[in-house]
């Protein structure tokens, strides 16, 4: 029996595995991710590293010669055990997703106003005229100039941007609750890419839909969610509050990338920070970590063992080595707010404080902290 607290989706180890020449390589590999109700969840990293793939797999429309195992529970119900069938009636109507690539997503044959009432037709029949003044309605939501002159369009006589929003109109059309949303605003200008988030943002709280914003702006996934996990090379490497990562990264790796995003150029600064290297090959993934041919923190377990997850729900990392983060611990009866190295697995760690009640502080000592494990597992 699911409760108002259970996640709407929760993906449980999933894989998406693809068989070349009898080997098989993992693109999304043990991916564990929860999307509450009526939350924005930004999903982000480089590009190949599986974010389209992750939602493409909620869909169970990988490519063909791909295969998927784990665990989609939507409603709590294992949407790999779905039949067809039921899966058909549900995309589109409870789960739908704006594809990265209008230009491939829509049919070239037929007009826009048809394809999106198509929409209707299957999930939410009603009478012809009705179909079409809310396609209509949707299409002027989301910024299509002559939205009745469009209607008859066929996708190449529009712009890119254009296609883009008729995929984000017939993506809400069915009034999903959740809406995975793969790059939204690509093709879009700054006046444009506003309005449409703007649009999503109040769907969301209107109709309580959540969304799974799936992209490689940073600063668009800051403004826009709530939450956000990091992928690296199929792998989940970091999950926190917008807040909460942004401001203390944890991971080498999702420091890097806030480092090279445009927003952090200090004034004066023409160039771009980069992540030394390159995303592995899938089919030559470094045992262990896969970041750590990258990774100026690497160890000895980061090349033998890919990492456990450390950190409790709100702030969780998959990393041997975490970067520095300001917590509270106890010490005794006390409550002591402090710097620390983040230990990994162990039931302890030191931490720096300069906590001027604590008459050893003054001494700017290390002192063991005991009472994290409330906070870090
Ligand atoms: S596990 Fe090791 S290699 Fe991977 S990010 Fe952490 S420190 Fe770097």
């Amino acid at each position: 029996m699911l409760t108002s607290n259970d996640p709407l989706l929760a993906l449980s180890d999933l894989s998406v595995r693809f068989t070349l020449r009898g080997s098989t390589f993992s693109a999304v590999r043990s991916l564990s991710l929860t999307i509450p109700r009526s939350t924005i969840v930004g999903l982000v990293g480089e590009s190949g590293c599986g974010k389209s793939l992750t939602a493409r797999a909620i869909l169970r429309l990988p490519p063909q010669n791909a295969s998927l195992s784990g665990q989609i529970l939507f409603h709590g119900a294992n949407l790999l055990d779905v039949p067809e069938e039921a899966m058909r009636a549900l995309r589109g109507r409870h789960i739908s997703m704006i594809f990265q690539e209008p230009q491939t997503a829509l049919n070239p044959v037929l007009t826009v106003g048809h394809q999106a009432q198509e929409v209707l037709e299957i999930h939410r029949p009603d009478t012809k005229n009705a179909m079409r003044e809310r396609v209509l309605e949707l299409f002027s939501q989301v910024g299509i100039p002559n939205a009745d002159l469009r209607y008859a369009s066929y996708p190449h006589e529009l712009s890119g941007g254009m296609r883009q929003r008729v995929m984000i109109a017939m993506s809400l059309l069915g009034d999903p609750e959740l809406l995975l949303a793969d790059e939204p605003t690509t093709a879009l200008d700054a006046t444009m890419r506003q309005q449409i988030l703007f649009l999503l943002l109040e769907q969301s709280a209107a109709r309580g839909m959540s969304i799974l914003c799936i992209s490689h702006d940073l600063d668009l996934v800051r403004s826009f969610a709530e939450t956000v996990a990091v992928m690296y090379a199929g792998r989940l490497v970091e999950q926190a509050s917008v807040a909460e990562l942004f401001s203390h990264p944890l991971h080498p790796y999702t420091k890097g990338l806030l480092a090279a995003s445009p927003s952090a150029l200090k004034p004066g600064v023409r160039r771009l920070t980069t992540i030394p290297g390159a995303v592995p090959q899938l089919t030559a993934m470094p045992k262990g970590c896969p970041f750590a041919p990258r990774c100026s923190l690497a160890s000895d377990p980061c090349r033998k063992d890919f990492p456990p997850r450390c950190g409790d729900a709100s702030h969780a990392v998959y990393c041997w080595n975490p970067l520095w983060v300001h917590v509270t611990c106890s010490v005794g009866q006390k409550k002591v707010s402090a710097q620390r190295t983040y230990c990994g697995q162990k039931k302890s760690c030191w931490a720096w404080t300069d906590e001027r009640s604590l008459p050893f502080a003054k001494l700017s000592v290390w002192l063991m902290c005991t009472g994290w494990t409330s906070h870090f597992l």
